[in-house]
């Protein structure tokens, strides 16, 4: 089915964003009842409403928080929504995303492609959509393993805990290198921006706070149906503090700009900290990326457009900060690929 839906949408996309509006969220955080995170549900939630977020998804480790259940203080805002979910922790973690109930965990097999498809195929059953979280963390989830798993749409391309590797060390490539290698080998797959975090009572850079990774997705509606099927077609992009304005992404090219007054707020935030580089100039540009993760063109400036030429084209916006200290700072916006070859 998929294939079939996709270049149909991919196609009416300008269309359908008549009627739509982007949402901010975070669909991963943990709470008390996981045992090794400091704040309740209620406070959690509570944190994310009070900061303008429209929707987040409380995953906690193999359980399940009816959202029913959670209790925000207040004047609660109509624009904000608990979506149902948890973080199905297993040999690998993933975020079950918009579930109506607990989703299995016990499945255990040393083929981790076979563990990733279980954990599809139960969020499936339990009618959500499944997100594979940080892939680099622990003993890295390696391309072979996750390019077999079929009707997998979603994996966290950027997760803000501090100890999860998004973008490599000496030991392991970035996050964004393996997701070129993913989309060249022909996967329909979306990177995801998320949290993690787990702790609200102490906060620095390298604490494991909120605030710094999301996702804003384009939906007709706000409801957990919409989204999840919003970011199933890939409508929605991924942030680490850069804001867009515009962005489209038409059957064979992606135009976008900087929205610079909603970048500036987010990068003025205390929880936003960046990714430190060691060199490079500040400023703002654009990259559009195509298979094997080759810039094809690069923009210093606030909008551009680029028509694919292979198989898939993605952008990435950067937003370099260099902070009094003399430190450069990198925030990330990614949007989501276009595909040429009819996958
Ligand atoms: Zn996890
Ligand atoms: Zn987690």
């Amino acid at each position: 089915m998929k294939k079939l839906v996709l270049p149909f949408l991919v196609l009416f996309i300008p269309l359908l964003a008549f009627g739509t509006k982007w949402y901010k969220g975070n669909t991963h955080v943990h709470t008390t009842l996981c045992g090794h995170a400091d704040t309740t549900p209620n406070v959690v939630a509570q944190w994310y409403h009070d900061r303008g977020y429209n929707f987040l998804i409380l995953s906690e480790h193999n359980k399940f928080i009816d959202p029913s259940t959670v209790e925000l203080k207040g004047e609660v805002r109509s624009d904000f929504l608990l979506v149902p979910g948890e973080e199905v922790t297993g040999p690998v973690h993933s975020t079950a995303m918009n579930v109506s109930r607990l989703v299995p965990w016990e499945f255990k097999d040393k083929n981790r492609s076979k563990v990733i498809q279980n954990h599809v195929d139960e969020t499936r059953k339990a009618g959500g959509a499944l997100i594979l979280n940080h892939p680099n963390w622990g003993r890295p989830i390696h391309g072979h393993e996750i390019s077999p798993v079929k009707n997998l749409y979603m994996f966290e391309l950027y997760n803000a805990h501090p100890g999860v590797h998004s973008f490599g060390n000496a030991h392991r490539p970035s996050l964004e290198v393996l997701w070129d290698a993913l989309l060249e080998k022909g996967m329909t797959i979306y990177g995801v921006s998320s949290d993690d975090a787990h702790k609200l009572q102490k906060w620095g850079e390298k604490e494991n706070n909120p605030g710094r990774g999301w996702v804003m997705v384009r939906s007709k509606e706000l409801t957990p149906k919409a989204l999840t099927e919003a970011m199933l077609q890939g409508d929605f992009y991924s942030s680490s503090g850069v804001m867009l304005d515009k962005l489209v992404r038409g059957s064979n090219h992606i135009e976008l700009s900087v929205n610079e007054k909603e970048t500036e707020c987010e990068l003025a935030s205390e929880f936003l900290f960046g990714r430190p580089v060691s060199k490079g100039e500040p400023g703002t540009f654009i990259e559009f990326i195509g298979p094997g993760g080759k810039v094809l063109k690069k923009i210093t400036g606030l909008s551009g457009s680029y028509k694919a030429e292979g198989a898939y084209i993605r952008a990435k916006v950067t937003r370099r900060i260099k902070k009094a200290d003399g430190s450069l700072r990198d925030y990330y916006a990614w949007t989501q690929p276009v595909f040429t070859d009819g996958r």
